[in-house]
């Protein structure tokens, strides 16, 4: 199974896609986990990286695109995929169906989930990401049980260089300028799945997993 997690930041992909990754087995790829990576190196694809990232703009479409591919062509992701945080601009959801329409695959869902701004920026002010495993937490909601410490692997949680308040304002507005429109594009294609992202977790949890499954029961049958 092939899915799409579109949202403004912190609106729950992530804690969304680690977990339907997890229940349906396929790698879990977040674009802005292979550039926090990616960020580290010593290399002048990594300043060009750093540069767009430290102000909240979005990394080049080429890049982005042939990181992407790459990391779909690994065979782990020859089961299925839950790609989160990409496609984010209209030219990125077409070389994503171009990628797909060479292999005969297709997006199974793509899963729009939103949340009102004040929500967004509440979950973004308290976030903090494990270094190693990229576990989330949040300092109110989802406290870790050792402050600053991952209960996954044990690595230290750190706070995101782009989540300053001021960072975090230019990430939303790229958001409603770049990716907002491409929600058309999926609901055209007849995939889309909206999800209120501001709803109780278990609440998120359950329409996303009716989504999935019942997808799961098409594709078993047909
Ligand atoms: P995220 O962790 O998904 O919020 O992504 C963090 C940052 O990585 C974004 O603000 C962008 O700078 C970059 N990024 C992640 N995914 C993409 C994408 N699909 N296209 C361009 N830039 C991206």
């Amino acid at each position: 199974m092939n899915i799409v997690l579109l949202g403004p930041p912190g609106a729950g992909k992530g804690t969304q896609g680690a977990r339907i990754a997890d229940r349906l087995a396929v790698p879990h790829i977040s674009t802005g986990d292979l550039f926090r990576a990616m960020r580290r190196d010593n290399t002048a694809l990594a300043v060009q990286i750093r540069s767009y990232m430290d102000r909240g703009m979005y990394v080049p479409d080429e890049i982005t695109v042939q990181m992407v591919e790459n990391r779909l062509m690994k065979e782990d992701a020859r089961r299925g995929w839950i790609l989160d945080g990409f496609p984010r601009t209209h030219a990125q959801a077409i070389a994503l169906q171009d990628m797909l329409q060479r292999r005969r695959s297709r997006v199974d869902i793509a899963f729009h989930i939103s949340a009102p701004t004040g929500v967004l920026l509440d979950r973004l002010a308290g976030r903090l990401v494990c270094s190693g495993c990229t576990a989330i937490y949040h300092v109110i909601s989802k406290p870790p049980r050792r402050e600053m410490v991952c209960d996954q692997c044990g690595d230290a949680l750190q706070r995101r260089s782009d989540e300053d308040p001021e960072i975090v304002r230019q990430r939303l507005a790229v958001y409603a300028a770049q990716t907002e429109p491409i929600i058309d594009f999926y609901r055209a294609i007849g995939c889309l799945v909206e999800i209120n992202g501001s709803l109780p977790l278990e609440v998120v949890e359950r329409q996303v997993d009716e989504a999935v499954l019942s997808r799961v029961a098409i594709s078993t049958v047909g």
